[in-house]
């Protein structure tokens, strides 16, 4: 008789059938560093929280030590100014995190950087507009191809614009190359429009109160039209793109697979947000489910959709659960 219940006996043979396991080389650790110095716990992310680069320098420690390859870099600056040029400066904070953090770990640590206007511009918006509200794409890419080669000269290894704008991943590669970085990887951001984002806004605006209320439609893609979003894979992968990023990733489990059977050679990435990370600290919270064997099922649901990486902000929590399973 044909049952399903002979491979599921024992936790062995449920081990010994399973197609893959999560791994710590799975995970990337994004992390938020102040210009300012200050450490403290993040108001909208409950449990994470922001480094001096000094102590930013601890934490990359215990990432290495447990086996994570890479931080997603964010800086917190100071101030920002109205044409985010601070971003072009040398001396500026970003490179100076970069240049920190590829002096302490060389090889052991992937620094990647997320490049978008909104960690420099005053109005915290990822691209250029007119006075009409149009996005100004080429303007946009072009100062993100900057940027990308501030951060590479610096010591990042890994370029991911955020920006969403069309020719980032053109512009980005262009000026990488002429300058010489042509081994600095790009790794694209594609992401649907979300309110899973708002908890990281309100963690990276220098506001006192959140000032998204920009409409953030104009360039991010639609969540209802998986059309759309394939659209922006497929030009952002003809631009030049190394690697992809999905994000959010509970939203989007379809178009991860989608990319991944589009473009079965392209490593795909998967962002767990942090509208997703409060949602599981949130539920737990209250006591209606177990934090980490939620945590684990979202981490092993996001990689069955085909993603190669996952950035999520339980990075630390997750290599440490699964050092232990072993
Ligand atoms: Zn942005």
């Amino acid at each position: 008789m044909r049952v399903t219940t002979r491979i599921k006996k024992s936790r062995q043979i449920l081990r010994m059938v399973r197609p893959f396991d999560l791994s710590t080389s799975d995970l990337i650790y994004p992390i938020f560093i102040r210009e300012d110095g200050k450490t403290f716990e993040i108001p909208s992310m409950n449990g994470q929280r922001y480094y001096s680069l000094d102590d930013c320098v601890e934490v990359c420690g215990k990432v290495v030590e447990l086996g994570i390859p890479a931080v997603m870099v964010f800086g917190v600056l100071k101030e920002k100014d109205a044409d985010g040029s601070i971003a072009l400066r040398k001396d500026a904070f970003h490179p100076k995190i970069f240049n920190k953090l590829k002096k302490e770990f060389g090889d052991e640590l992937v620094l990647i950087s997320n490049v978008c206007l909104c960690d420099y511009t005053a109005d915290e918006f990822c691209v250029y507009t007119d006075k009409s509200g149009k996005v100004l794409n080429e303007k946009t890419a072009e100062v993100l191809g900057k940027i990308a080669v501030v951060h590479a000269e610096a010591g990042a290894d890994v370029i991911a614009p955020a920006a969403m704008c069309d020719g980032q991943v053109r512009h980005i590669r262009a000026a990488l190359d002429r300058e010489g970085f042509d081994d600095v990887a790009v790794m694209t951001y594609v992401k649907t429009d979300s309110c899973l984002f708002q908890p990281y806004f309100e963690a990276m605006t220098l506001a006192e109160t959140p000032r998204r209320t920009v409409d953030s439609s104009k360039f991010r893609t639609d969540v209802i039209n998986e059309k759309m979003f394939m659209q922006k894979v497929d030009l952002d992968v003809s631009e030049g793109a190394d690697m992809v990023i999905v994000k959010p990733a509970i939203t989007n489990l379809d178009h991860i697979l989608r990319v991944k059977q589009k473009y079965p050679t392209i490593p795909i990435a998967a962002y767990q947000v942090s509208g997703e990370y409060a949602m599981i600290k949130l539920l737990s919270g209250y006591g209606h489910v177990d934090e980490q064997v939620l945590l684990m099922e979202t981490l092993s649901s996001i990689k069955r959709s085909g993603a190669d990486m996952i950035l999520t902000y339980y990075a630390i929590e997750a290599a440490k659960m699964l050092r232990e399973k072993k």
